[in-house]
């Protein structure tokens, strides 16, 4: 079992990441290091409000280890841990624990990874791919990523860059409801299935499918690999529960 020790730290910056989400840097506390995939716990210090789900959230890292800032990206719905994130000023203190988890990429680069994310499912992933292009490493990814429109889908010019960058890597984004979107969309559409694996992947069985985002997704999507044939043991997941 890998330790987690509790750190200060400070926000430093935030910005938007997508319509109704947005990412937020704190500074990497002296000693911290972590594997991208991993996640963090941030606690906010004395909250002018809180509510039954207490000042604790967990959340991936989204930044690769290479980066300067540890970032978080989240959607902003109207909790009260998220009310008093989003106003809080530069420089506020938090708590953080961590790194946990064990979502982390396998070691056999002769095995593909192939992710599949919901949403804001899509952190622990963002890690993955910066540090892969940072790091050079072998391994081949293909990430499928599902939103509902182009609007909702964090990250999506930063990875279509990394995908430009890095020969390794297929992104595969797909809308749900494009219909919806102010934008014309070309790429794929309609969830993640058999029949898209298929067209995009040089085989079914082989990679090592990680799937990350709301618990019904992740449910969907393991459903889905199984009776697609894929062996339980190469599907690892990562439910954010709270969702
Ligand atoms: C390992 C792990 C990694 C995670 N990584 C991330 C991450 O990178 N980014 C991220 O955003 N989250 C992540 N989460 C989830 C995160 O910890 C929070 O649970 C989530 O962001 C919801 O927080 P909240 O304050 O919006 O809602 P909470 O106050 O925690 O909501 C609790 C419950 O209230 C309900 N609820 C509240 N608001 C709404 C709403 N507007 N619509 C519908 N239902 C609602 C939901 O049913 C939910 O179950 C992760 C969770 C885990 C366990």
């Amino acid at each position: 079992m890998a330790t987690s020790t509790a750190f200060k730290s400070r926000l430093k910056e935030k910005e938007n990441v997508a319509e109704g989400t947005m990412g937020f840097y704190f500074a990497k506390p002296d000693g911290f290091q972590f594997k991208p995939g991993q996640y963090i716990d941030v606690t906010l210090h004395d909250p002018p409000e809180t509510d039954a789900e207490g000042n604790i959230r967990s959340f991936s890292i989204a930044s690769a280890p290479e980066d300067q800032d540890l970032m978080i990206a989240t959607r902003m719905r109207d909790t009260a841990f998220k009310r008093v994130l989003r106003m809080a000023p530069v420089d506020t203190q938090v708590r953080l624990e961590g790194p946990m988890g064990s979502f982390t990429l396998h070691n056999n680069s002769a095995k593909p990874a192939v992710f599949l994310a919901g949403g804001i499912g899509i952190t622990p992933f963002s890690s993955v791919i910066r540090h892969a292009a940072k790091a050079r490493l072998p391994h081949h990814l293909y990430l499928f990523y599902s939103n509902r429109r182009p609007e909702d889908a964090t990250f999506m010019n930063i990875l279509n860059e990394l995908a430009q960058a890095n020969s390794n890597f297929r992104f595969i984004p797909t809308m749900t409801e494009a219909e919806k979107s102010a934008t014309t969309w070309n790429g794929e559409t309609g969830f993640i299935n058999q029949d898209m694996l298929v067209r995009h992947l040089p085989g079914l069985q082989g990679p090592i499918y990680y799937v990350a985002g709301p618990p019904a997704m992740v449910a969907a999507m393991r459903q889905m690999l199984i009776a697609a044939g894929v062996d339980e043991d190469d599907i690892r997941t990562e439910e954010f529960s709270g969702y």
